[in-house]
């Protein structure tokens, strides 16, 4: 199986951002789990370089233009070289293959009959690329609220896409491949946007910064084609178009587009597939958006100073903080943009919350397992691993969960639920040691038992670090070294596979994969780090005064649904919790609600309630839940707990909002 995927291209007027890098990280992990899995892969980056901004910062700086985009385009390809991005191809827009390919791909719109001429004016913003009515201007200036800079008047000849044609076919296509366009609440957008009505759109302007218009189209001269009508095109290039067909036809379709969703509605999800279709080519099979990350609230900008956090001072950072190595701090970044926030909406970038994810899911999830089993290896077997053993039901069955966990999620590229299904895995494993308790088998002399505990407890940090390796592939290198398995050929399959360690084999000496670093009291922190967190709290503080407003976007991606209780249940061993079935209309849900000091089980069932439908499923107690219910209480108070219920009848499934 081939499986091309590609990252957006990004604009080279400003450095890597943790924004364009939790993106490339995002594709980096979809192109590392299929080559695991044995695929053909091709994973695709690079930079967007015909902007008309691009021009002017190189003219300030007395710079060629094309000097300057390769110097930026290089500070990417560093970037993405230190956060282990395995990219197959880096495309510059600059280069001559994508001139050809877009002339081509013009050309052939030309020949569709979906290319026209026209004029085009309306007051430009060159630092948005945008034109505007004038009545979108606020006081003659740009109305981007993080802009505001002056526009300018432009009137030339341009060509225009024929958009307005296409809206049909595009949602004949929507309609017909459901899982094409993801996030659900985005593809929900982007219909809208269609339903409301397409409008042609000028893909040409006069000036040189850019791609010409091939000269076979009449009136072409003196234009280049729009900075971003360019940019998509380069998803074709890296596959081979125009120049190498036979390339081409094994690789075109892409099989994910992965971006930021600014980019997503108007520009990869409707403008890319309607070209595509006007030129006779096949859609990428799968569109997908993630949210932004945010900053105290606050979208990352691109073009904003100092304060933006960089991918390499949080590296930095964090092993300042922790004293570990360069690479594990690579892969703790990984993870924690992968493992924070569901796929699609916001998520807000905070260094208390990357540490913890460092202590917690990695220090001592991962981190202790690995290193406990491994220092009683040393201790009680000489590092000399025993005989494999048959297979451990617990460990073997977990280690299936989660390969078909990561399988499920990664088919609607849900990160976070697919790390979830790993590290339920990893509770797993930590539970069989404690419960097998090595120690005691030591002391009684027990040296069967000693030996089977031993080497499956091995053989489940082997199976660990196949599941992670897509994520924290330097991470799976080192819990193998310490395994003694040195360039293993490693493959999905093998997390699903028994008794591959060979026993016998002499491992390493355990070293701590997470350490976590010892400050004395009162050490203040000098890394750049601590500037975020002191910036964050501030933040934090602020926010306890005075309540953050969200945007009516905000309340609409929560998905709340009338739901009727069908089961309840206590949860063994949690005091305060309940396990509930209800019925939301379209399926069941299994919730756990911390509400059993109020309501007894009996008396919830027939309950009609409200619950949050699209909140992140987790593990409480063992127990999986998939929603939230709404209830009230007093502040602090756990007995005065009320559930919301709707005021008349509704039927299950019913919106609220
Ligand atoms: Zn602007």
């Amino acid at each position: 199986m081939k499986f091309y995927v590609t990252t957006p291209i990004y604009y080279v007027n400003a450095a890597p951002t943790v924004g364009s890098a939790s993106t490339t990280i995002m594709c980096d992990v979809l192109a590392r789990y299929h080559r695991l899995r044995g695929d053909d892969v091709f994973l695709t980056t690079g930079t967007d370089e015909h902007a008309l901004k691009v021009l002017r910062v190189a003219e300030q700086r007395g710079m060629d233009p094309k000097a300057y985009v390769d110097e930026m385009a290089s500070l990417y390809r560093e970037e993405w070289a230190r956060l282990n991005i395995s990219y197959d191809d880096f495309i510059q827009t600059s280069e001559p293959r994508q001139h050809r390919a877009v002339q081509a791909f013009m050309e052939a719109l030309y020949q569709s009959g979906d290319l026209y001429e026209g004029a085009y004016e309306g007051w430009y913003c060159v630092s948005d690329e945008t034109f505007f009515a004038e009545p979108e201007l606020v006081e003659g200036r740009c109305p981007n609220p993080e802009c505001g800079k002056p526009v300018e008047w432009v009137s030339e000849p341009a060509f225009f896409f024929r958009f307005s044609k296409y809206g049909d076919r595009l949602l004949q296509h929507i309609e017909a491949n459901p899982n094409w366009l993801l996030p659900e609440f985005r593809k929900n957008e982007v219909v809208s946007f269609i339903r409301g009505g397409l409008r042609d759109v000028c893909v040409t302007r006069r000036g040189t910064w850019g791609i010409p218009l091939p000269s076979s189209i009449p009136n072409s001269e003196g234009l280049v084609v729009y900075v971003w009508a360019d940019a998509l095109i380069n998803y074709l290039t890296c596959a081979g178009y125009p120049d190498a067909p036979e390339r081409f036809a094994e690789w075109w379709p892409a099989d994910v587009h992965l971006m930021a969703k600014e980019i997503f509605t108007r520009f990869h999800a409707t403008f890319w597939p309607a070209t595509l279709m006007s030129v006779g080519r096949e859609l990428p099979r799968l569109v997908a958006a993630h949210g932004y990350w945010t900053v105290g609230g606050q979208k990352i900008a691109k073009s904003a100073g100092g304060s933006v956090p960089r991918p390499g001072p949080v590296l930095q950072a964090i092993r300042d903080e922790t004293g570990c190595s360069e690479e594990r701090a690579v892969d703790a970044l990984r993870y924690y943009m992968l493992r924070e926030i569901p796929f699609g909406p916001d998520g807000e970038f905070s260094v208390e919350a990357l540490l913890r994810r460092y202590t917690d899911d990695l220090g001592n999830d991962l981190g202790n397992l690995v290193h406990r089993v491994l220092s009683m290896l040393g201790r009680y077997r000489k590092g000399v691993l025993p005989a494999p053993c048959p297979p451990e039901a617990v460990l073997t069955e977990a280690a299936q969960a989660a390969a078909e966990g990561w399988d499920e999620a990664l088919k609607t590229v849900q990160f976070s639920a697919g790390l979830q299904a790993i590290w339920s895995f990893l509770a797993v494993a930590n539970r069989y040691v404690d419960q097998q308790a090595p120690w005691s088998l030591a002391k009684s002399g027990d040296n069967a038992a000693l030996d089977r505990v031993l080497y499956a407890s091995a053989e489940a940090l082997r199976l660990a670090a196949v599941l992670i390796a897509p994520v924290m592939p330097s991470t799976a290198d080192e819990i193998e070294r310490q395994l003694g398995l040195t360039e293993w050929p490693r493959t999905w399959e093998q997390a699903t596979r028994w008794g591959l360690l060979p026993g016998g084999q002499q491992i390493g000496e355990a070293e701590p994969i997470f350490p976590k670093l010892e400050k004395a009291k009162g050490e203040e922190s000098k890394s750049p780090f601590a500037s975020l967190r002191v910036n964050s709290e501030s933040k934090d503080e602020k926010a306890k005064g005075e309540k953050r407003m969200v945007s009516i976007k905000d309340f609409q991606n929560l998905d709340l649904r009338v739901a009727e209780v069908l089961t309840a249940e206590p949860v063994p061993g949690a005091n305060k919790l309940l396990k509930l079935t209800v019925d939301i209309g379209a399926e069941q849900r299994t919730l756990v609600a911390g509400i059993a000091l109020c309501y007894r089980p009996e008396d919830l069932i027939g309950k009609k309630i409200v619950v949050v439908t699209n909140l992140e499923p987790a593990t409480i107690r063992g127990v999986r839940s998939e929603g939230m219910l709404l209830a009230g209480s007093v502040a602090g108070d756990d007995t005065s707990i009320t559930l919301v219920t709707p005021e008349r009848s509704l039927p299950n499934g019913a919106v609220v909002k």
